[in-house]
C-alpha cells in the first residue's frame, strides 16, 4: 500500500472549541514523508509528531517557535481514519475550527478533495511486545496485532453514560461510517472552571453532547456516542506517530494525556525517536513558507 494525499485544496472556516475565536484553515496536497504539517501565514511550520505536543490536557497541543495549534486530534483522526497520509494544514489562528465536535466536517472536506496515491510506500510499524500507560482504572495498552484494532471501556458514574464497551477494526469505511460523527462532550457542572482556565469558550450545544444533570441536552447520534468520541480521540492522537500501527489498543477511561503517554511509550519501544546521526532532515523542513493558498473548493 502506498502513501496518500489529498488531490486538490480545500477550506473550512469556524471557531475553536476552547478558544472561541473564528479561525480558517485550508488543506493543501503533501510530498511523500511529509506527514501531517500545520503553517502559519507568516510561515511557521510544526509537524504533527510527538515531539511537538506541548499539552494534551482536555485537548492536544501543537507548538514549535511560538506558533501553537490546540485541539488538532478531531482533524488528525479524520485523515489517519482515511489513509491520508501527507497533508499540508494552511491556519490563521491557534486552534483548529469545532465543527460540529466531531470527525466529521472534516471527513466531508477531505472526500471533496479526492485521494492521489504517491510514489512511495506507507510503512506501518509493528507493536513488538505488550506496552501498557496508567493506572487504576485509567489505561491504556497495546499488544501485538496483524491488525490495527481497538478495544474501549468507558465508563462514567453517570447515568447519561454508565459502561460503554465497544471493539472495532477501523477501516475507512468503519471510521467514516461508524466513528467520524461522534461529537465531543462535556458536562454542564464543569464548564465554569473551564472557561476560568481558558477552555471551552467556543463550546455550545452546537458542538459538543451536553450533560446536565437530568441527561443529554441535545440528543445524541448514536446510543454510546461518548464510547464512539474516545475512540475517534484515539486515532487522532496515535496519528502523532506519523506512521501507522498495526497493534491493538486496549482502552479504559483514557484521555489525550494518556493517548500521549501511550504514544511516547510506542516511539520509544521501536527507536522511532532517535534519528540517526547524518539523517536527512524530515520532509516537511523542507516546504516553502508562503501565506494561505487560495482555495479551490469549499465547504
Ligand atoms: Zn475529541
Amino acid at each position: 500500500m502506498n502513501q496518500q494525499t489529498i488531490r486538490k485544496p480545500v477550506s473550512l472556516e469556524g471557531i475553536g472549541l476552547h478558544s472561541g475565536k473564528q479561525v480558517s484553515l485550508t488543506l493543501l496536497p503533501a510530498p511523500t514523508n511529509t506527514g501531517i504539517v500545520f503553517r502559519s501565514t507568516d510561515g511557521d511550520v510544526v509537524p504533527a509528531a510527538p515531539e511537538s505536543v506541548v499539552d494534551s490536557h482536555y485537548a492536544t497541543t501543537i507548538g514549535r517557535n511560538g506558533f501553537r495549534v490546540q485541539t488538532v486530534e478531531h482533524l488528525l483522526a479524520a485523515a489517519a481514519g482515511l489513509g491520508i497520509d501527507n497533508l499540508t494544514v494552511e491556519i490563521d489562528g491557534s486552534e483548529v475550527p469545532a465543527g460540529d465536535g466531531s470527525a466529521k466536517p472534516f471527513v466531508a472536506i477531505l472526500n471533496a478533495a479526492g485521494r492521489v496515491t504517491q510514489g512511495a510506500p506507507r510503512r506501518p510499524v509493528s507493536i513488538p511486545y505488550p506496552i501498557r500507560v496508567g493506572t487504576g482504572g485509567r489505561w491504556l495498552s497495546i499488544v501485538p496485532s496483524k491488525t490495527f484494532r481497538i478495544s474501549y471501556t468507558l465508563d462514567n458514574d453517570h447515568p447519561a453514560i454508565g459502561t460503554q464497551v465497544l471493539s472495532c477494526v477501523p477501516t475507512e469505511k468503519a471510521f467514516a461510517e461508524e466513528f467520524a460523527a461522534a461529537r465531543t462532550y462535556g458536562f454542564l457542572d464543569h464548564v465554569g472552571m473551564l472557561r476560568r482556565i481558558g477552555l471551552a469558550r467556543g463550546g455550545s450545544l452546537e458542538n459538543t453532547v451536553v450533560v446536565a444533570k437530568s441527561g443529554v441536552l441535545n440528543g445524541l447520534r448514536y446510543r454510546d456516542e461518548f464510547v464512539r468520541h474516545k475512540i475517534l480521540d484515539l486515532i487522532g492522537d496515535l496519528c502523532l506517530l506519523g506512521r501507522p500501527v498495526l497493534g491493538h489498543v486496549i482502552a479504559r477511561n483514557a484521555g489525550h494525556a494518556l493517548n500521549f503517554e501511550l504514544v511516547l511509550a510506542i516511539q520509544r519501544a521501536l527507536g522511532l525517536e532517535r534519528r540517526p546521526v547524518g539523517a536527512t532532515a524530515p520532509a516537511w523542513a523542507a516546504l516553502p513558507a508562503s501565506g494561505l493558498t487560495p482555495a479551490t473548493a469549499t465547504a
